[in-house]
């Protein structure tokens, strides 16, 4: 790890400051992916501008019409084990709830959540100079690939790591940035960029923003659920997961917002699941046929097609939960 100061930012705008003073200076929430990056020599930071002392982002604010406020330092246990979220938005609940271990939710927030780099094994090696960190391979398309995407991939494979942007896409979430040319609000399904547009970004952040608020809609009349498949329960990123809204009228699916995590390089929309679903009722040959539809593109590399049949597992297990 480098020498580095470490400057506490009391508000927003001094975090601004503080990160627009010294080139490469870099924002820590909850430290966790961070420090990985500093200990591992893929940041080699003059400043490190800490947020944590920011007073009032760490706070769900539940909205008079049913609509949620998340201040971005809010952890991951604190979202997962809030009433209102489990009752109001359960999707982005859940998907907290079970990111990595009780320890690390307990300290992760959920801003650090969403903006967490790859963990994709040659990103993470200082010795790989990868296409993320401004080489011109990417390592894992001839090498070892299980763990990477068969949706959206090219020039870069590596899946997105975040399980709460995945429901925070279903439920048409928006984040506030803050930078210094003044507030801009980005809905989440256009944040995450693909690496076809910028492989060494996962979203659209600019080096001088600080995420400050994240605003859910509110989600009265729609059912909605996150699961995913680990090949460890306790703590490890999915294979493969989902979050799933649907909004019924009478016994049929009026409204239907699916999103795919861990299989491509953002959160993964799939409007064929979705258009699978309008106009039917939740039953197993709808089921089966959104299932099928999950897997419609899928472009598994040498070691990972085994996702694609996973993901109709999941897709199946999800929509019969709802049902
Ligand atoms: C063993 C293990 C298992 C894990 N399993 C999972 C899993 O299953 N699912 C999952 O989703 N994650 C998993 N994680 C990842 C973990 O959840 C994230 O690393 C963590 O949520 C990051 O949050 P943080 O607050 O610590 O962020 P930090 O490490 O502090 O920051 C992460 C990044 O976000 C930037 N950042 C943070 N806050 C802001 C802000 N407000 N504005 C602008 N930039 C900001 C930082 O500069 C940094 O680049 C796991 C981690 C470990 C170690």
């Amino acid at each position: 790890m480098n020498r580095f100061e470490l400057a506490k930012a009391t508000s927003v705008a001094e975090a601004r400051d503080l990160l627009g003073e010294k080139k490469s200076a870099v924002l820590k929430a909850g430290g966790i992916d961070l420090l990985d990056h500093l200990k591992e020599h893929l940041v080699e930071p003059p400043r490190v501008v800490d947020l944590k002392s920011i007073a009032g982002m760490n706070k769900i604010t539940a909205e008079a019409d049913g609509g949620l406020k998340i201040g971005p330092l809010v952890t991951l246990a604190q979202v997962a084990a809030d009433p209102g979220v489990r009752k109001s938005h359960p999707a982005l609940a859940e998907a907290c709830g079970e990111a990595a271990s009780p320890q690390i939710r307990n300290v992760a927030t959920i801003g650090g959540n969403i903006l967490q780099r790859p963990r994709c094994w040659y990103y993470r090696q200082e010795a790989y100079k990868c296409l993320k960190k401004g080489g011109d391979v990417c390592f894992a398309v001839g090498g070892e690939n299980r763990y990477h995407v068969i949706f959206g991939g090219g020039p870069s494979y590596a899946p997105h790591p975040s399980n709460a942007a995945v429901p925070l896409v279903a439920y048409g979430a928006t984040f506030v940035l803050d930078g210094a040319k003044g507030s801009r609000t980005v809905a989440a399904g256009d944040f995450f960029v693909p690496p076809a547009k910028n492989p060494e970004a996962e979203n659209q952040l600019a080096a001088d923003e600080v995420l400050t608020e994240i605003r859910v809609p509110a989600a009265a009349g729609w059912k909605s659920t996150y699961q995913a498949i680990r090949e460890r329960a306790a703590f490890d990123w999915p294979l493969v997961a989902a979050a799933v809204a649907v909004k019924a009228e009478g016994a049929n699916v009026k409204e239907a917002r699916v999103v795919l995590g861990a299989v491509a390089p953002i959160p993964w929309r799939s409007p064929r699941v979705e258009q699978a679903l309008v106009g039917k009722p939740l039953d197993e040959a709808t089921i089966a046929a959104a299932a099928r539809a999950a897997i419609v593109g899928a472009a598994p590399l040498s070691d990972n097609g085994y996702k694609v049949g996973l993901l109709q597992v999941l897709l199946r297990r999800t929509l019969q939960s709802l049902a």
